[in-house]
């Protein structure tokens, strides 16, 4: 097998325009932000610098090697994480612009078809001089770069640095907004859905139901004599048996088909799609059954349950009204004597 070996050229097409580079910079950075920017950033430097490849990386380790995530590369052949070792970029991280004219010779342990022979690369380094990344920029061409290029390469490596910085940061303001959004919609004290979700649940659900897409019923939930576990074990063992219940209840529940809420109080609630009365029946007195049985155990004793249980429908005006049925059929479970379902 013959290997024929290509002949490398010397650019001498490669002319350097610093004004057309700073008005793709202004370009780029006032339409594009994000992983958008990284990406266009990219493409534009591999135009600009009439490059091969071009890859923009961020490091996320140094030791042993440097180990680097490429945040955006032209050519998807490169893998997402890259050890350096071996890597002309690993220079960069001394936080030097790397210049290699020629005798690169790296194709990516093969994963690529052409072999480079230039390298150019630049620090992306944060306010405290520390080196995070690098542009990485390859040639197939033997290349002379100018020196008044480094200037115009460490324009766009600050702008990568600096957005960058704003996804990092977009991302932790995701990451608390989640927890303030977790916790406008989570009851203290049980961890279950409080009430101000409650109403949000319930007027979606009431409108699916209102669209024919869904079944779904509403159990409304009181815990019979209450207010003697709080004289007889105080107002911390009434917390621990609100908070075992609140378990039980939500142990028994189906993911992403049960909403499990405490109202206040004593008071509980599940609305539950995708379900009808009877199923709703069997799965309260399921629910009573497990509670009278797990309770017996403990220094507690017997707990009993009075429960109202309807099912949406169109017919009613609004979800306020559903509640207040349930509500309703709750209270008339008080009067029969508790412990028992109305539906
Ligand atoms: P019924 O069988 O008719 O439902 O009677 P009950 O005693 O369960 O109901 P009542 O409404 O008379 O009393 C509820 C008690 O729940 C009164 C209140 O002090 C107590 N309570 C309300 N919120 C909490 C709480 O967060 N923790 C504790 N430990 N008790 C609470
Ligand atoms: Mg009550
Ligand atoms: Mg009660």
């Amino acid at each position: 097998l013959i290997k024929f070996r290509r002949k490398v050229i010397v650019d001498t097409s490669f002319k350097f325009n610093p004004y057309e580079a700073l008005k793709s910079i202004l370009k780029i950075t006032s339409y594009h932000t994000g992983d958008e920017f990284i990406e266009r950033t990219a493409i534009e430097i591999k135009k600009l610098f009439q490059a091969d490849l071009v890859y923009i990386t961020k490091a996320i380790d140094f030791n042993p090697t440097t180990k680097v995530k490429i945040l955006y590369s032209t050519n998807n052949k490169i893998p997402n994480i890259l050890d350096l070792n071996g890597v002309p970029g690993k220079f960069v991280f001394d936080n030097k612009i790397i210049k290699i004219k020629e005798h690169v010779k790296y194709n990516f342990l093969d994963l690529l078809d052409e072999k480079f022979e230039s390298f150019y690369g630049i620090p992306i380094t944060d306010g405290t001089d520390n080196c995070v990344g690098h542009i990485a920029i390859y040639s197939t061409n033997i290349r002379e770069l100018p020196e008044e290029i480094n200037d115009i390469a460490l324009i766009y490596s600050r702008k990568i640095e600096r957005e960058m910085r704003r996804i990092e940061l977009e991302k932790e303001n995701q990451l608390i907004r989640n927890q303030l959004q977790e916790l406008t919609i989570t009851d203290t004290l049980t961890s279950l859905y409080n009430r101000r979700y409650f109403g949000k649940v319930c007027s979606d659900v009431f409108a699916q139901v209102n669209r024919d897409s869904t079944k779904a019923t509403l159990a409304y939930i009181d815990i019979d004599n209450f207010k003697s576990i709080n004289d007889r074990f105080g107002h911390e063992g009434g917390d621990f048996v609100l908070k075992y219940f609140a378990e039980i209840l939500l142990e028994h529940s189906r993911k992403g088909l049960d909403y499990v809420f405490r109202l206040g109080g004593e008071e509980f609630c599940v609305i539950s799609i995708d379900n009808t009365i009877e199923y709703a029946n069997e799965h309260m007195n399921r629910i009573m059954n497990i509670t009278s049985e797990k309770f017996l155990s403990t220094r507690f004793g017997e707990i009993t349950l009075s429960i109202g249980i309807v099912e949406f429908d169109k017919n009613f005006a609004s979800y306020d009204e559903i509640l207040s049925l349930a509500d309703k059929k709750m209270y008339m479970a008080k009067k029969s004597g508790k412990n028992t379902i109305v539906k």
